[in-house]
């Protein structure tokens, strides 16, 4: 009747405006806009009016949310070598430069963005300043395992400079390792040899002539120990509100210095301790991967470097507690306690960011443009939508996690999931990490959207995606809803292609460097901008569908087959430390972790009460596939859209799928620990946690799986008991 489709629209409806509303055309011009200069965090206030401007034209409602914060600016660095020589006609010696490394990136023309007016310097966020000289030492990724083959093979690091590649784990754990063991700097480097063969070394041309890494580019980022704790370091757990109270900050943020450096700056480094100390093929087959220098003769020998060859490292860093801002958007739907939040951050370390962050940004503008249209068409979302261009990712994932520590209340009690994307798209591959809850939803949506990249004719980006999705780690802002809140998240995006060699076109991804460029991602990294397009519709219809079916999209199943799976990992791992081998993979999973050999002890003890763990499995499993079954049939008679003004004539169906939804929308909040982990209370949730030596992959049932790599059955056996007592409690809220 006319009176209802002035009320709303249907849902088929909804997803053709949004699946035919974004346009490539006008991601390009956000892109554009987003990456014409820095907007480094708190220094893109320009930017915050801007987005709120843009999406009050679109139609949405947006407001500013600031929050005080603790980072630095970068102020000066140096890094020379300096080598000790005897003076000529005297026995006296003097120490001379061997090398002074420019620790800038090159100015292309090409890449207008590159240009001296737009430089940041190249820096560590959350940076220690000091000014050390000392041997150095080559230390492979520096994982926990790279550090303890050094320390086995007899090498010194106490008092000694570390020299890592980036690459593997987080950053700010290669840095707080080396400082755990004494070192007292460090400099990071990217090795060619990481770039899946798109190298100089294999005939690729070098950016901006070509898609290989260009030599100098350098990535910059955050060496804050994120998987102790994410966001502002001075206020662990609630939000940067001005005036509020500030902690000290020792072991969350390093106290040694650390600079990121270019392979060019490296090179002089790394040749320097040509046959000095232990060569890779000495170590084992950790350290004999991806040594991209070698065509550039560098023999990768660890040293350390004798006393007569030292590096002066000078990192100088101005800490200042000052105002960062998320812009927030909302539609308010028919439902006000059932909200769906999207978000992507806007700072980037460089005048560019086109891939990070803004790939996502660009999609951001497109979904809510979007979504702003079907309004003008008189669309009124079921549930409440709530938008975030988020501030601070890069230092710690700031903004959003002062939005979540400042609205749990709020969030616990109405937030039904949360969407990340970060970077849209750096080249052709899907990629998708979530809570298992939100799985179907994916495939789902996947299938809905079509590919750029048709080898056939209307294939969908499911089509050309292996549908493996991760478990959720940390390195983006979904961290402090997963982890934190217990709201079920997913981080999604289109990444490089790591089966393409550069021969057939595949691009390095110039990650935290002056190279993320417009430039850059208009030649090489989405030429026409029709990735941003598809991930923009993608992220739209994804919305749509948490915001608008009448029984929430979520499914209880996955997550308790899921649950099962880890458990028998877990199991698998604890057998192999009793038999004393190891797999593959939990080798592989163990560069970035301790894994001490130590007597198995009680473990026994432990064994007997996994039983109990499968057992309330099972329990939950029973419990969700019930649950599932009777939403399905709740969905089912509801149809797929349920406009909200027949909810007042189907009463009882409405009180049936409302109890569903809150058993769907508190389920994963079940598997929170008030006390939250050992060491690391912050993070609260008992089934994903970032690896404690790894940060961007996540580890599952972390406080066991920690437990066991340190040896401690008795915590090991606590850690048992939690969760069992979290899955039970899973289960009964389901029923
Ligand atoms: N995306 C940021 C990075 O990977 C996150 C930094 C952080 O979590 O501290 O550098
Ligand atoms: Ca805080
Ligand atoms: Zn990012
Ligand atoms: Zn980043």
């Amino acid at each position: 009747s006319p009176h209802h489709s002035t009320t709303s629209i249907p849902y088929k409806e909804l997803q053709a405006i949004l699946l035919n509303e974004p346009k490539a055309e006008k991601a390009q011009e956000w892109s554009k806009y987003y990456t014409a200069g820095p907007h480094l965090a708190g220094k893109n206030y320009s930017q915050v009016l801007w987005t709120q401007e843009r999406w009050e034209d679109f139609g949405i409602k947006a407001g500013i949310v600031a929050y005080d914060v603790y980072i630095n600016y970068p102020l000066g660095h140096r890094l020379a070598l300096y080598e000790k020589k005897k003076a000529k006609d005297s026995e006296a010696s003097e120490w001379k430069v061997k090398f002074e490394a420019s620790l800038e990136e090159d100015v292309l023309e090409e890449d207008p963005t590159t240009g001296l007016e737009n430089r940041i310097p190249t820096f560590h966020g959350y940076s220690a300043s000091g000014n050390v000289t000392a041997p150095y030492v080559y230390v492979n990724y520096g994982t926990y395992q790279d550090y303890e083959d050094l320390v086995n093979a007899n090498v010194s690091l106490k008092g000694k400079i570390a020299l890592a590649k980036y690459g593997g784990i987080f950053r700010g754990l290669k840095i707080k390792r080396a400082q755990d063991l004494g070192m007292i700097g460090a400099v990071l480097f990217t090795d060619p040899g990481d770039d899946g063969g798109v190298t100089e070394e294999n005939g690729v041309g070098l950016y901006p002539d070509g898609p290989a890494r260009n030599p100098s580019s350098v990535q910059r980022g955050s060496t804050q120990f994120l998987s102790v704790a994410p966001g502002d370091p001075t206020t662990p757990g609630y939000p940067s509100k001005p005036g509020v109270p500030r902690q000290p900050v020792d072991g969350s943020i390093p106290s040694i210095p650390s600079i990121p450096i270019s392979y060019v700056d490296a090179l002089p480094l790394l040749k320097a301790l040509n046959g000095i100390g232990p060569a890779p093929k000495d170590l084992n087959k950790w350290w004999e991967r991806n040594l991209g220098l070698k065509y550039k003769g560098v023999e990768y020998n660890v040293g350390p470097s004798p006393d007569d060859l030292v590096l002066n490292l000078v990192n100088e860093q101005e800490y200042v507690t000052t105002p960062l801002w998320n812009v927030i958007g909302v539609i308010n739907g028919t439902l006000l306690d059932e909200v769906i939040v999207i978000g992507n951050h806007r700072d980037a370390w460089i005048a560019g960011g086109a891939g990070d962050p803004n790939s996502g940004s660009a999609a951001l503008n497109e979904v809510i443009r979007s979504f702003g249209v079907a309004l003008s068409k008189g669309w009124k979302p079921l549930r409440t939508i709530v938008f975030a261009s988020w501030d601070g990712e890069e230092y710690g994932l700031i903004g959003s996690t002062e939005w979540v520590e400042e609205y749990l209340p709020w969030l616990s009690a109405a937030n039904v999931a949360y969407v990340n994307v970060d970077v849209a798209t750096v080249g052709p591959s899907f990629k998708a990490a979530a809570s298992p809850l939100l799985n179907q939803a994916l495939y789902d949506i996947v299938s809905k959207i079509p590919s750029p990249n048709q080898t056939i004719s209307g294939q969908t980006v499911g089509d050309l995606w292996d549908h493996k999705i991760s478990t959720m780690g940390s390195g983006s802002d979904f961290t402090a809803f997963q982890d934190f809140a217990g709201i079920p998240s997913i981080d999604m995006g289109f990444g490089p292609d790591p089966e393409a060699p550069g021969d057939t076109g595949g691009a390095v991804y110039q990650y935290h460097s002056n190279y993320d460029s417009f430039y850059w991602m208009n030649t090489y990294g989405d030429p026409g901008f029709h990735y941003h397009e598809t991930m923009a519709k993608l992220w739209a219809l994804f919305t749509a569908k948490l915001a608008e079916t009448p029984v929430i999209p979520l499914n209880a199943t996955d997550y308790a087959l899921a649950i099962q799976g880890y458990i028998s990992n877990v199991e698998t791992k604890i057998d192999a430390a009793i038999a004393g081998t190891t797999t593959e993979e939990s080798e592989l999973e163990a560069r970035g972790r301790p894994s001490p050999s130590a007597p198995i002890g009680s473990i026994s003890k432990v064994k007997i009460s996994f039983r109990k763990l499968h057992e309330a499995a099972s329990s939950l499993l029973a419990a969700a596939i019930n649950h599932d079954s009777w939403a399905a049939k709740l969905a089912e008679e509801a149809g797929e859209d349920i406009p909200w003004w027949k909810w007042f004539t189907k009463v009882k169906l409405y009180f049936h799928i409302r109890r569903a939804n809150d058993k769907y929308k508190f389920l994963e909040r079940q598997f929170l620990y008030k006390e939250g982990l050992d060491g690391r209370p912050w993070f609260k949730h008992v089934i994903f946690a970032p690896g404690l030596w790894t940060g961007y992959a996540g580890a599952v049932f972390p406080g066991l799986q920690e437990s066991i790599d340190d040896r401690d059955f008795r915590n090991a056996k606590k850690w048992v008991g939690i969760i069992e007592g979290t899955i039970i409690k899973a289960a009964k809220s389901l029923k």
